[in-house]
Order: C-alpha cells, then sequence, then structure tokens
C-alpha cells in the first residue's frame, strides 16, 4: 500500500506526519527547534538542528511505526516561510545562523527602500516591502558576515529558504531547488513572470549564482540519498506553509478560502491562475503549482492566539488557553468591553506601527470574564477586516471559510467567528493542514492520487458554525470594534 512521508518543518518544531492514499494521517513525531533572541526585534535558529530535528523526527515515525521508508510513494516538504539560510556550496557550513522571519534587524532597510523603490518591488512581488521577507535578511548577511560578499560574487555560497536547505540536505549536496510559494516570499522574484528578477537582485545586491532553480510545487524533484531515511524515496512535493495548508484544505480553486488560528492567523483567499490587485494592501503571492501558476491573496493578523498566550503568561488570568472558551461562554455578552491586541501595532488593513494594546468600555460591572471574553472576539473581529479588505479587492463575497490551527479548538471563538463574519465557519476533521497539503503535493505527482477532484473528495468537515447572530446585533458589535480601534491609534 503507497503511503507518503510529510516533512513539517515550522518555526516551533520539526515533524514529520505519515499519511495512507486515502489521505488519513497514520502517525506523528515531532522535534522542538529553538530559536535565539540576540539582540531586542532579532531571532535566530541553527540549520544544523533544523536538519537534524526534522530527520530525527522521521526516523522516529517510521521506526514506531516499523513502516519501510522503501514503501513511501513520495515525501513531500513543507516549511516556516522566509526564513533564510546561506552556506557554502563546497562544505555545507551555513556561514550564519538562519535568519527567521520574525527577525526584524533588517527594518531600516527596508524603510529606505519602500521609500526609493517601494511601488516597483509590490509591482513586481506582489509584496509590501518588509524586513519578514528573504531579501533583505540575504542582503544583510552578504554585508555582515566577514568575506561573505566576496565568496557569494565568486559563486561559493547558496541561498535557501528551509524547503531549500532540506532538500539540498536530503540529495548530499546534488540539488539546489525551491517551489514558487517559497520563491514569492523572497521579495526577489517575479510573480507574474515566474523567475527571480535582475532589477531586484541589483537592488538589493544579491547574485544570481546563489539562488535555487525553481521547480513546480507538485513533481518529481530528486531521490533523498538512502542514509537518511533508510531508501532512496523520491521528493516530490513542496510548498510554504500557508500555501501548503491552502491546498490541504482542499481550496483548489479560485474563491476559496481559509484561516489559519496560530499565533497569529493567516487568511489565503484562491484566485485561480490570475494575479490578485490590492487597494488595501493585501499581499499577492504564488500559491502551490500543479499544473501551471496559481495565485492567492494573503492577509494576516500578527496577534491571534499570541494574545491568549498574554492573558495565561502575564495577565494571570487563564491556567490554560483552552479554559478561555468557558471563562468566555460564562458571560453572556461583552458588556461594552473591548479589547485590541496591538501589541506589535495592527497589521493589515491598518497598517499602523505606532498603535498600541487597548482595553475600552470597562464600567465597574467588567469582571475578567469579559477581559477573556473580549480577547477571543478580538481574534474574530481581526479576521473579519482582513476578508473584508479581501472581499472589497476581489469583489466577491465570502460564503463559506475554512479554518485550521491551534485556536479553532475553541467552539465559542468559532461561533463568534461565524456570527461577526454572518458567514459559514467549517472546521475540517484534520486540522494538520499544513503537513496534509505538503503530502497531497507530493502524492499527485507521485502517481498516488491522479488529480485535485479526487483529493476533494477526502476532506471532511468536523464542524460547521452557522451565523446565528441578528444583523442588528452584529452592526453594533462591529461598531464597538471599530471605535475601540481608533482609540488604540490615537
Ligand atoms: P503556531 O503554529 O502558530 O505555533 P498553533 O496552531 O499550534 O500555533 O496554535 C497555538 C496558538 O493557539 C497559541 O497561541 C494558543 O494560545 C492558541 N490556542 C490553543 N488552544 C486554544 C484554545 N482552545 N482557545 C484559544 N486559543 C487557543
Amino acid at each position: 500500500m503507497p503511503y507518503l512521508i510529510a516533512l513539517d518543518e515550522g518555526t516551533t518544531s520539526a515533524r514529520t506526519v505519515l499519511y495512507n492514499e486515502r489521505g488519513e494521517r497514520l502517525a506523528m513525531e515531532s522535534r522542538p527547534i529553538d530559536s535565539v533572541y540576540p539582540h531586542p526585534g532579532w531571532v535566530e535558529q541553527d540549520p544544523m538542528q533544523i536538519w537534524s530535528a526534522q530527520m530525527e523526527s522521521a526516523r522516529a515515525v517510521l521506526d514506531r511505526t516499523g513502516i519501510p521508508a522503501s514503501a513511501a510513494a513520495g515525501i513531500g516538504i513543507t516549511n516556516q516561510r522566509e526564513t533564510t539560510i546561506v552556506w557554502d556550496r563546497a562544505t555545507g557550513k551555513p556561514v550564519s545562523p538562519a535568519i527567521v522571519w520574525q527577525c526584524r534587524r533588517t527594518a531600516e532597510t527596508c524603510a529606505k527602500l519602500a521609500a526609493s523603490h517601494g511601488a516597483m518591488i509590490t509591482a513586481k512581488t506582489g509584496l509590501v516591502v518588509d524586513a519578514y521577507f528573504s531579501g533583505s535578511k540575504i542582503h544583510w548577511i552578504l554585508e555582515n558576515i566577514p568575506s561573505a560578499r566576496e565568496r557569494a560574487r565568486n559563486g561559493d555560497l547558496l541561498f535557501g529558504n528551509v524547503d531549500t536547505w532540506l532538500i539540498w540536505k536530503l540529495t548530499n549536496g546534488a540539488v539546489h531547488v525551491t517551489d514558487p510559494s517559497n520563491a514569492s516570499r523572497t521579495m526577489l522574484f517575479n510573480i507574474e513572470t515566474g523567475g527571480w528578477d535582475d532589477d531586484l537582485l541589483s537592488l538589493l545586491d544579491v547574485p544570481r549564482s546563489m539562488l535555487p532553480r525553481v521547480v513546480s510545487s507538485s513533481s518529481f524533484i530528486a531521490h533523498a540519498a538512502s542514509e537518511h531515511l533508510g531508501a532512496d524515496v523520491p521528493v516530490t512535493g513542496i510548498a510554504g506553509d500557508q500555501q501548503a495548508a491552502l491546498f490541504g484544505q482542499a481550496c483548489f480553486r479560485p474563491g476559496l478560502s481559509k484561516n489559519t488560528y496560530g499565533t497569529g492567523c493567516f487568511c489565503l483567499l484562491h484566485t485561480g491562475a490570475t494575479r490578485p490587485v490590492s487597494r488595501n494592501r493585501m499581499l499577492a503571492t504564488r500559491a502551490a503549482q500543479v499544473d501551471g501558476p496559481q495565485f492567492a491573496m494573503e492577509g494576516a493578523v500578527f496577534i491571534a492566539g499570541a494574545a491568549v498566550q498574554w492573558l495565561r503568561d502575564k495577565m494571570g488570568l487563564i491556567a490554560q488557553a483552552s479554559e478561555s472558551e468557558a471563562i468566555a461562554s460564562s458571560v453572556s455578552g461583552n458588556a461594552g468591553v473591548y479589547l485590541v491586541p496591538a501589541f506589535v501595532g495592527l497589521g493589515a488593513p491598518h497598517w499602523d506601527p505606532a498603535a498600541r494594546g487597548t482595553i475600552t468600555g470597562i464600567t465597574a460591572g467588567a469582571t475578567s470574564a469579559h477581559i477573556v471574553r473580549a480577547t477571543l472576539e478580538s481574534i474574530a473581529y481581526q479576521t473579519r477586516e482582513i476578508l473584508e479588505a479581501m472581499e472589497s479587492d476581489s469583489g466577491e463575497r465570502l460564503a463559506e471559510l475554512r479554518v485550521d490551527g491551534g485556536a479553532t479548538a475553541n467552539n465559542f471563538l468559532m461561533q463568534f467567528q461565524a456570527d461577526i463574519l454572518g458567514a459559514r465557519i467549517v472546521r475540517p476533521a484534520d486540522v494538520e493542514t499544513t503537513a496534509l497539503g505538503a503530502a497531497y503535493l507530493a502524492g499527485l505527482a507521485a502517481g498516488v492520487w491522479k488529480s485535485t477532484a479526487e483529493l476533494e473528495s477526502f476532506w471532511r468537515s468536523q464542524r460547521v458554525f452557522e451565523p446565528a447572530m441578528s444583523e442588528q446585533e452584529r452592526d453594533r458589535l462591529w461598531e464597538g470594534w471599530n471605535t475601540a480601534v481608533r482609540k488604540c491609534r490615537a
């Protein structure tokens, strides 16, 4: 019986998940990844730990299940996006720690770049100029690591996001590739032509020789050398984590969208073969590519589940995240209390880095339960802001939102989300959609599945949340939220 191996390398852990030919999860193992914060706003990881943790999780899940790697039809890789690794082509040694997507060290460079070339960069890449993306991180390494610039010019250094690094290691340095979903997060890739862009490369002074070849997200890519997993399994799928989740949610067609509720929220709307254009500063990105180029619009909420962590770790209002559901449900309404978790400023559609967290509407009747409730509600309000921006950009009205991520376990949050959107929320049976998407991409190219139509039949909803709130009440609450946001910005 063919099965698939998904390598899911995330920000906090590396996981390996096995799936059968019906797309059902057989087993999973994970290993933690450490982040280092050498200066305020800087975030680094060790590329060698990323590799070893990924291999340990893979070997552990194979050992535990007793399934031989030789029975695997393919490997799918999905990864934390934008995280930047530069290494020596000959020795395989990274020249610096990996610069993690969250790292703000290049914020100043990016602010200057935005002022001088913002419009050109957005037109080519679909991105808003930001330290988040890989381009300025590569530039930083070449400028700041002794002799890196010269070695790069001589063609001795390679760049990769985590997908590229893992494949290069799996093939013992033989294959240096990425896919369009990852390439489109580098700020060096022209999302329309589908190639590295000379203007962007010269702007950031990145030699083309460092960059991986861009291959389809679902295709035969390489054989993993047999010493790593015990057999030379073909790597046949790659996608960045959010695009993999979109694929794992079976959002294969224009108009379908998913929202992931984790530390932050990541909302992606599939727009098919057409590049989306946003008037609301949503990002345009490449979706995972099976046949031809596919696009998505992307919006992010910076602080979502992180606000629940704050309730637990900093406010001491809850002992664990799951408790927030019962506490929020113990009061009949918000009592006029709104919490705007602008801990790191506000993202789309406000883009106000100076805004800070605010609680409004407190009266003598307000209790800690109202604060907990307002925190959960803020996740749903922020999601509505993103979806409204996407609706206004795409001209399409959202009927249904597929959800995944840790905080979707919260039934209060999911019902409130349906209520405040006035749209159906669908929680799938398998919420590990990132790994599942990687397995789908790998399985399609390995011939386990013939088409995405076949995969659509695997997708099962676990629970549907129908909107139950009156329109009047929805409008009243929404107005209250918008007033709180105005106060938080002032
Ligand atoms: P990430 O992949 O970003 O680490 P996860 O998808 O694992 O995130 O989700 C973890 C986040 O979800 C945490 O920020 C946590 O506070 C939040 N969370 C987990 N369970 C719940 C819950 N039952 N209710 C509300 N928030 C939750």
